[in-house]
């Protein structure tokens, strides 16, 4: 950060000077970027935390953080079991880079919010919807890839249900202060399918079913995943720290 002050200082001062005349000046050569490779067959990235391979919940827990996960893992995914509960990962993270593929049942039961409801929850507080919004209307803010009740997806990238999907979603956390002020807001961008359906978009606070976001210091916390009722499945998992 010093070094960056220095060089913005002397980039500034040859400007006003209108002094500059040689390309080394606004050169930046430290630090130097780490290297990261991705994997040419799972497009996995080398830094990545793997979170879930289709193996075992051995990364995943209960919400209450006492028992196991209990939803069913068959083939490379798992489904939500109705009523065990949502489940967490047992690390916690901060701001991130998440992957995640999921899937609606495709046998279509129940409208609007009752349909393919799931939701990923970063430090278990700021939902990013999951739902089976492919011919299914439901409140826009509440839709699939919307931040629950605060931002609606730019467009509706939904696929059929039955048929995999994707977010790659990059999660800003919130910044508070030794007060519990919160100091900065946080930031989610959202790409379903590939398709860029939240840009760089702010949070209010918590993302709440009734009543308007909190603002309440907190820590790290878990990535969450949702049982809302519906056999919702995942796959590949993983996640970026930034
Ligand atoms: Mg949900």
């Amino acid at each position: 950060m010093k070094l960056i002050i220095i060089q913005c200082f002397c980039f500034l001062f040859f400007y006003a000077q209108g002094q500059i005349t040689k390309p080394e000046v606004t050169e930046v050569w430290e630090p130097e970027p780490r290297v990261v490779s991705v994997d040419t067959k799972t497009g996995i990235p080398s830094d990545a935390i793997i979170l879930f391979d289709g193996t075992d919940l051995s990364h995943w827990q209960n919400k209450n953080g006492k028992e196991e996960a209990k939803w069913k893992i068959e083939g490379d995914h798992m489904t939500v079991v109705a009523g065990t509960g949502d489940i967490k990962t047992k690390e916690v993270f901060g701001s991130c880079q998440l992957h995640i593929e999921w899937r609606t049942p495709k046998e279509v039961i129940g409208e609007s919010q009752g349909r393919g409801n799931s939701g990923v929850f970063f430090q278990e507080k700021y939902e990013v919807q999951i739902l089976d919004n492919y011919e299914n209307r439901t409140y826009s803010n509440g839709q699939a890839g919307s931040i629950y009740k605060q931002h609606l997806p730019l467009v509706n990238a939904c696929q059929p249900p039955g048929v995999w999907q994707s977010y790659d979603i990059i999660f800003q956390e919130p910044i508070f202060n030794e007060d519990g002020h919160k100091v900065a807001s946080g930031y989610i961008t959202v790409l379903h399918n590939g398709v860029v359906i939240q840009n760089h978009a702010e949070l209010y606070g918590t993302t709440e079913y009734i009543g308007l976001p909190k603002n309440i210091k907190h820590e790290d916390g878990s990535i969450m995943l949702q049982d809302h009722g519906n056999p919702v499945s995942y796959r590949n998992i993983w996640l970026r720290e930034m």
